[in-house]
């Protein structure tokens, strides 16, 4: 291993050929959020502990073993964001935008960090697009957010996705549940990890989001809450159910989908693939009526969810999913000699204030190895400047892919001339741009009409 020093466990770096792969979900997630109502929220990385203590909850995995704790030289402990629900909704708060009228719906994408067992899919610090929706307390409101996730999985492109849903009721319908689920654990209380002996004490429903495989297997045959919803509860569910059917949205009820975070009220749902194995919930969300009063606030229904992004492009790469390229270099004038090289300057200082992508030599290669490099980054067209196109006024452009050439003056005429260049190539081996332009003349013909 070399000799320098290397990224910490479980975080990620995205090479710059590969950031067009994160581009590309970043302008998908936020173009459809925004499609939906949503407009961003940015919160700091890092909250005062006690934020996500109260609202993720003390007994959950991410609270008492994966957070990033760090003391200041005051008095506060700050954690570095687990999760962006609790930021979001603190900031909600914070800011009086409860004020503004109802629902109100912000989405984020942010980092994320917790003190995890590293593994594909499962990383220290990792990325989330989330959406949280707040003052909607009908069953439209969390069909809407769950189309908005699948509307985004479809725009993506990725397949043998599962949407499972659940009930886990509200803390009315849970004090008779956590009876019964305490009383079917306690049954098989030594084949349980030790983990799960303290949920079971402070908090059963967690057993059932174990990650052990025995305690997996033992809370398969757990009672289920949806035994045990009250009338309102059910009512919802059941509302869910009809309005996800309405928009022609498969779902499976999936009892023991529970979540891993203590601020779930009633509705649940995880978008699962089987493509990563353990680490196949793309996304997980629900409601979460109790949180923004236990965080101080008016009693106001709300949900939401997160997507893990790490975890969407894993799949989407998995799945042989596109990603959107970026723009490739359209010009490279190569250059000999400094006098060559000031008339390169200048006219790609020229041809980039017009919006074209274009370079030129910057370290001094001979003229070879500049048509090697105008090859390996893509260049569309190439223009070689020397002495003589200094004397006579006159280059060519160099269509790469057909070797064309095509002569210019390096006047004030040459944007229109490559302007009909570039053009042309387009018609020739663009089809979008193809579509694009004979869109225009069916609009004209029917204007003609
Ligand atoms: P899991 O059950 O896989 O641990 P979780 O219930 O802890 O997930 P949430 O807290 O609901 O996950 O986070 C929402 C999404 O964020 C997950 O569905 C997943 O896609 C992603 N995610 C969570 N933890 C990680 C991680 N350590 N690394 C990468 N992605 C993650
Ligand atoms: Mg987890």
């Amino acid at each position: 291993m070399a000799n320098y020093i290397q990224r910490p466990k479980g975080t990620q770096d995205v090479v710059p050929s590969q950031s067009y792969k994160w581009h590309t979900v970043e302008r998908i997630v936020a173009e459809t959020a925004e499609q939906f109502g949503f407009r961003e929220i940015r919160i700091p990385t890092f909250e005062e502990t006690g934020l996500f203590v109260r609202s993720v909850g003390d007994t959950t995995d991410v609270v008492q073993k994966e957070m990033y704790t760090v003391s200041s030289t005051g008095d506060s402990t700050f954690t570095l964001r687990p999760e962006g629900t609790a930021g979001t909704i603190r900031a909600i708060l914070e800011n009086g935008i409860l004020n503004e009228g109802f629902p109100q719906r912000a989405y984020y994408i942010l980092s994320c960090f917790r003190h995890e067992n590293v593994q594909k899919g499962r990383l220290r610090e990792f990325h989330q697009f989330g959406c949280e929706m707040v003052g909607a307390a009908d069953p439209a409101a969390d069909a809407d957010i769950i189309a908005l996730v699948k509307s985004i999985l479809d725009r993506v492109g990725l397949k043998n996705i599962r949407l499972d849903i659940n009930s886990i009721g509200c803390p009315k319908c849970r004090g008779e549940y956590h009876k019964a689920l305490k009383a079917f654990f306690e049954d098989r209380k030594d084949e349980l990890c030790e983990t799960c002996h303290e949920r079971l004490e402070r908090n059963p429903m967690r057993i059932l989001d174990c990650k052990v495989e025995d305690c997996k297997k033992i809370a398969a045959d757990a009672p289920v809450i949806l035994d045990y919803l009250c009338d309102d509860c059910k009512s919802h569910f059941e509302g869910l159910q009809e309005n996800l059917r309405v928009m022609g949205i498969d779902f499976v009820i999936n009892p023991h989908t529970v979540r891993g975070l203590d601020y779930y009220t009633r509705t649940v749902f995880e978008f699962v693939t089987t493509d990563l194995g353990a680490q196949g919930v793309v996304c997980g969300g629900g409601r979460y009526d109790g949180l923004i009063s236990s965080l101080g606030g008016p009693q106001t229904p709300a949900l939401g969810f997160a997507m893990g992004l790490e975890r969407l492009i894993l799949t989407m790469e998995k799945q042989g999913c596109e990603f959107m390229e970026p723009k490739g270099c359209d010009i490279y004038f190569v250059s000999m000699g400094s006098n060559a090289q000031k008339k390169a300057m200048e006219l790609t200082a020229k041809f980039r204030e017009e919006g074209y992508y274009v370079q030129y030599d910057i370290v001094g290669r001979g003229l070879k190895p500049q048509m090697k490099y105008a090859d390996k980054i893509g260049a569309k067209f190439v223009m070689v400047l020397g002495d003589s196109e200094l004397e006579t006024g006159k280059a060519k452009f160099k269509n790469m892919q057909t070797g064309e050439q095509t002569e210019v003056s390096l006047d004030d005429s040459i944007l229109e001339s490559f302007g009909e260049i570039y053009y042309t190539m387009l018609l020739d081996t663009d089809e979008d741009f193809r579509d694009f332009v004979d869109s225009f003349a069916e609009d004209d013909f029917e204007l003609g009409n």
